[in-house]
């Protein structure tokens, strides 16, 4: 939903998917626009208005001017913006204003802040598919989403959600009207405005597949589904046609940029495939998410910018509690833990270096020597079941050895999926194609 264009290809997309099927559409907000918002949540509570008022006429600005690609002429643009768009505007700018004042905003208000992307997006699509002559209605989802008053991430009630999708949603099925329904977004027993959580339109989708009993479900997104590697770094990289949702979901928890496992598994679960379709490239055919899972490597995902701290003390031979003296000073600074390996008197973890304190190593060496290695590269082999599979360490540390690549630290995942290297930054392009050279490309 970034342009006036991809908002007609998305047109396109459901124009020719209800030729043979009944589609229920979820919208996100246009690209950058819930980050907007939250950057305008800031700016409030900062007590700026002037800063304020600017960024909400951009924001104004950005759908005004994608509202007039749908429109012939500047009247109706206007009739349609009064009617449709202005009165959300009105009541962005009424919250915001009064944060402003006081300085001060609930995470009830901030959801009703940023709902309002979707609320806006979801007129554009209805305006696109209108001028291409398709029946569409749109539903805000807070009228079928229904969760607790967990504002920012809540928990979606399914048995009246259910009820709701039956009562509000089925209908328009049933006389052929395409349903726009705005992700994101649900509604608390006390009739407040609560959100999923960030990327929550696709779970969105997800809930209403399960709870309408789709056949299935189709994330449009900017890649080509899930790949094996970031094609950035790897041009051999491949799009799975398959993959089973626990690789996907190690994928994601290791740092690829696929969809949020959170969103689908739902969906999965109850032996509704999803698909990964890329607006961009209409004849990939996607990658089907499922229950199965297929034993091999399926993925390489790395990120940079990692530090790793060793603490050592030998004292602490046969002592009870050293790991949870260090964890528990990590935890005091808020600090989220990636990758951990022990030793009997040692302790090895990392953490990115954006969440990276300095104090943090004062207050560590209260414990044992602290060691800090900075840019460090996290290089995840993924696969189902891999860790059983000694042949995958067999080649990982001979190319290791044989390219002088020292492994910093090495963790093998509980989950059976994963097999974790932490080598120095400058190693990390060779060793990723290497490994995905002779565990993915020469394998398939
Ligand atoms: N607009 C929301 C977000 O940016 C939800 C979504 O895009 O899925 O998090
Ligand atoms: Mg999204």
């Amino acid at each position: 939903m970034g342009s006036a264009a991809s908002i007609l290809e998305c047109a396109q997309i459901i124009e020719d998917q209800s030729k043979n099927k009944r589609c229920i559409v979820t919208v996100s907000a246009v690209s950058g626009v819930t980050n907007q918002l939250l950057s305008m949540v800031e700016l409030a509570k900062k007590q700026k208005p002037r800063l304020v008022v600017k960024k909400i006429h951009q924001l104004e600005q950005l759908h005004r001017n994608i509202t007039r690609a749908f429109f012939s002429n500047e009247k109706e643009v206007s009739a349609v913006w009064e009617k449709d768009m202005l009165p959300i505007f009105e009541k962005l700018k009424a919250i915001l204003h009064g944060t402003s004042l006081v300085g001060d905003l609930t995470h009830k208000m901030q959801a009703k802040v940023c709902s309002f992307g979707e609320c806006l997006s979801s007129y554009l699509l209805l305006y696109a598919l209108e001028k291409k002559g398709i029946k569409a209605s749109r539903i805000h989802s807070e009228k079928v989403i229904r969760t607790d008053s967990a504002y920012l991430e809540a928990n979606v009630n399914f048995t009246t959600t259910t009820l709701a999708c039956k009562k509000y949603i089925a209908p328009l099925l049933q006389k052929n009207i395409v349903p726009i329904v705005t992700g994101f977004i649900g509604k608390d027993t006390h009739g407040d405005t609560t959100l999923l959580g960030r990327g929550g339109s696709d779970y969105t989708a997800s809930i209403l597949a399960v709870a309408l009993k789709a056949d299935e479900v189709q994330i449009w997104t900017d890649v080509n589904g899930v790949m094996s590697a970031d094609p950035r770094f790897v041009k051999e990289s491949i799009s799975w046609p398959e993959m089973g949702v626990k690789m996907m979901s190690e994928m994601a928890y290791s740092g690829a940029k696929v969809v949020h496992p959170r969103s689908i598994a739902i969906a999965v679960m109850k032996n509704i495939p999803v698909y990964i379709l890329n607006t961009f490239d209409r004849k990939f055919a996607g990658t089907k998410i499922k229950v199965d899972e297929v034993k091999d490597v399926k993925g390489i995902v790395t990120s940079d910018q990692n530090i790793l701290l060793h603490i050592e003390n030998p004292n602490m031979l046969d002592e009870v509690g050293f790991i949870a003296k260090v964890t528990s000073i990590v935890e005091q600074f808020g600090i989220p833990i990636d990758v951990c390996s022990t030793s009997e008197t040692s302790f090895t973890f990392s953490v990115s270096e954006q969440d990276f304190n300095p104090k943090l190593l004062k207050s560590l060496s209260k414990v044992g020597l602290v060691r800090k290695i900075k840019n460090i590269a996290k290089v995840c082999m993924i696969g189902h079941e891999i860790t059983q599979n000694s042949k995958i360490f067999e080649d990982v540390f001979r190319m290791c050895h044989q390219k002088k690549v020292p492994i910093q630290s090495i963790s093998v995942g509980a989950s059976q999926r994963n097999i974790t290297l932490m080598i120095d930054q400058k190693c990390k392009d060779q060793v990723l194609v290497d490994l995905h050279h002779t565990w993915i490309e020469k394998r398939t």
